[in-house]
């Protein structure tokens, strides 16, 4: 027998069983997004490879190692399949000239391809959430950024086990002396430096201070500080920021280590971080980027956005205990013989005409094992239809949960009875 066909490597299927869960988040996602006044950008999976090496920058682990590219062998092109979504979007709000009439409040949802080793909360194929406010120059919209996080937390239910680490990137200037200085630092602690680090010494020194090597982390931990660089501009960005936090009543730490692994950033740079998943503790990440649209060939416009791990969000969700029942119909329709089939596939479209969710017994079978099917299908009614039934437009309706005898009745009476009571909880998930 040959080798039965898998699903590729850290590149997860969604069950039923947990698509309600997903349906719940994505359904509050919304409701959140539309009351800060944000708008769906959906862009294509596969991207010109050139798009993410200019936007993420050559020397950061995601163009060096982790990106899922390939030549097209129809026309020879370097493409890529997207490994995060700011990219794309600002090459979309560029060439659709959506910036034309002033900033544009964006998100965008679905699957990023990173070929990492796939782990707890590190897929190959995992979805990111995101939103980019691009054309917004002034620190409001940082902030603003950081107070629908903290309600879509509190939405959540989350408030309590995820927390915020907040950094400074500054302006090119104050980044171009630090790394002077980095550079200098690293150098004279040569011999700690990793293989990785050695590589990075002159490329991107600032991603050396993001290393987790333990072996690294009391040199690292020492280096000279971009925050002690930062000019008048930078701190007054910062400090603003910091004071929306307060005046929100926001708890947030300094971390001066924060650096991110995209190059684009600067300025404001932040992390949601929770200690319940282990290694993977980072569920929302992003920054201020104003150079990218510009560097992107658009005409310069200040940005900044975040994006957030699904998959990860979704895990300390269910690791503090929120579990969506499996949602339910509200009427499984038995039939038995040939007449009750035919009458019950109308029968079922009259129901729905109510606005009932009904499941249709199909492929036959005993009375007995449908209603065992009915019962299992967490319906609120079996409507039961046989041949006798069918013949003159009948059915009968018993109540599966709760008290109530079986009726026999008129179709149309039917629909009565299985709608009376009807519950919001049959339609909403929670
Ligand atoms: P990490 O340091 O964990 O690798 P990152 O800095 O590469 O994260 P970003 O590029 O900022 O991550 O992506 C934003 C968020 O997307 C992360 O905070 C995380 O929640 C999620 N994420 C990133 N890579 C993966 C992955 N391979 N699998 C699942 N989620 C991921
Ligand atoms: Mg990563």
């Amino acid at each position: 027998m040959s080798n039965p066909l898998r699903a590729v490597r850290g590149m997860n299927d969604l069950l039923p069983a947990e698509a309600p869960l997903w349906q719940y988040f994505e359904t509050l996602l919304h409701g959140w997004l539309k009351a800060y006044g944000y708008r769906e950008m959906r862009t294509p999976i596969l991207e010109h490879t050139a798009l993410f090496k200019r936007a993420i920058g050559e020397v950061t682990d995601i163009v060096e190692k982790e990106m899922y590219t390939f030549v097209d062998e129809l026309n020879g092109e370097s493409m890529t399949l997207r490994p995060e979504g700011t990219a794309s979007c600002v090459r979309a709000a560029i060439e659709h000239t959506l910036l034309f009439d002033g900033g544009k409040r964006l998100w965008y949802a679905g699957p990023m391809f990173r070929h990492e080793r796939p782990q707890k909360g590190r897929y190959r194929q995992f979805h990111q959430f995101g939103i980019e406010a691009l054309g917004f120059a002034g620190p409001d919209l940082d902030i603003e950024h950081l107070l629908m996080t903290a309600r879509l937390w509190r939405l959540l239910g989350l408030s309590d086990c995820i927390h915020l680490e907040l950094n400074s990137l500054g302006g090119a200037e104050s980044r171009a002396r630090h790394r002077e200085k980095l550079i200098a630092y690293f150098q004279a602690h040569e011999a700690v430096l990793d293989e990785d680090a050695k590589r990075r010494l002159h490329s991107n020194p600032l991603r050396i201070l993001d290393s987790k090597n333990p072996t690294m982390q009391a040199m690292v931990e020492a280096a000279p500080r971009l925050m002690d660089e930062l000019d008048e501009a930078a701190l007054a960005h910062f400090d603003a920021v910091k004071q929306g936090l307060d005046d929100a009543g926001i708890a947030y730490k300094i971390n001066p280590r924060l650096v991110r692994g995209l190059d684009y950033y600067n300025d404001t740079v932040f992390e949601w971080v929770t200690d319940r998943l282990g290694a993977q503790g980072t569920v929302c990440a992003g920054g201020r980027y104003d150079g990218l649209v510009a560097q992107l060939g658009g005409k310069p416009a200040p940005a900044c956005g975040f994006a957030m791990g699904v998959e990860r969000l979704l895990g300390l969700l269910a690791e503090v205990g929120v579990a969506p029942p499996a949602a339910a119909p509200d009427v499984y329709l038995v039939n038995v013989g040939l007449a009750a089939s035919r009458f019950a596939l109308q029968a079922g479209e009259t129901l729905r005409d109510a606005g009932l969710d009904v499941v249709l017994h199909g492929g036959g079978g005993g009375f007995k094992s449908q209603m065992k099917k009915a019962d299992a299908s967490g319906a609120r009614y079996a409507v039961i239809i046989g041949d006798d039934e069918a013949s003159v437009g009948e059915v009968s309706v018993k109540p599966l949960r709760g008290e109530g005898e079986q009726q026999r009745v008129a179709l149309v009476a039917a629909v009565e009875l299985c709608g009376a009571g009807v519950s919001p909880a049959s339609t909403d998930l929670f």
